[in-house]
């Protein structure tokens, strides 16, 4: 079993180093997934785009790779696909997220002190819910996504996705066939270009701010985009 992309193991860039990475977006367009040309389907409790697109939008070139991981899994293990349960979040959703956890945040610390750094204060949340100037999600670039069967049922991963109650173990600490399977999509999306976040099995991405970090790239090339431009670059 090839586990030689655990170098990242336990690693996560923190808000500070995320905020020192350059970015140039290079302008690439969006496409938008719909079941009929990828398996991809919203989970429960992640539906807050749904409407607002036909499908789950993301940049071309990460669907593209999305293509090139989807075809590593089916060499491998061809009774396995991949599916792709959340691609990008528009700015202005990830920025509202931010802000409630911010309040609930500035409550709780002004209750125990007087002076309150601001950022330790999103260092603190960006652990929970990612600052949305150096957040994924809202890049394109970033994608979730899960192994299931060739007939579209949820296999054993150690812990369901977006279980964030299991956010604090590492891709890695689950045993037997689940840790089989998260070596599996991690390895097919390593291998098709993506950087892994080990504290969410299910998270990778391309070109964003945490991209750059992990693979030392001069910059990131993807920028946080609004809803109304991600329409207009569509
Ligand atoms: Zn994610």
């Amino acid at each position: 079993m090839n586990t030689d992309a655990n170098a990242f193991i336990g690693s996560k860039a923190t808000y500070m180093q995320l905020i020192g990475v350059h970015v140039e977006d290079n302008n690439e367009m969006f496409i938008c997934i719909t079941p009929d040309v990828f398996p991809s389907a919203y989970m429960p409790g992640m539906k807050d785009m749904q409407g607002l697109f036909p499908g789950i939008p993301l940049r071309t070139s990460v669907f593209n790779r999305l293509r090139n991981a989807r075809r590593i899994v089916k060499s491998q293990r061809p009774d396995l696909d991949l599916l792709l349960t959340y691609g990008y979040r528009t700015l202005e959703i990830q920025t509202e997220l931010f802000v409630k956890e911010l309040e609930i945040e500035k409550m709780n610390t002004n209750n125990a002190q007087s002076h309150v750094d601001e950022n330790e204060l999103y260092e603190k949340i960006h652990r929970r819910i990612a600052v949305p100037l150096v957040a994924g999600h809202p890049t394109g670039g970033a994608v979730d996504v899960t192994l299931i069967t060739k007939a579209g049922k949820m296999i054993d991963m150690g812990s369901a996705i977006y279980d964030f109650a299991a956010h604090t173990e590492p891709t890695f600490s689950v045993t037997g066939v689940a840790l089989a399977h998260r070596i599996l999509l991690r390895n097919a999306m390593a291998e098709a270009g993506f950087i892994p976040f080990d504290f969410e099995y299910w998270h990778f991405s391309y070109g964003d701010r945490e991209w750059a970090y992990m693979a030392a790239s001069s910059h990131a090339i993807f920028s946080q985009k609004s809803l109304h431009e991600v329409q207009s670059m569509m």
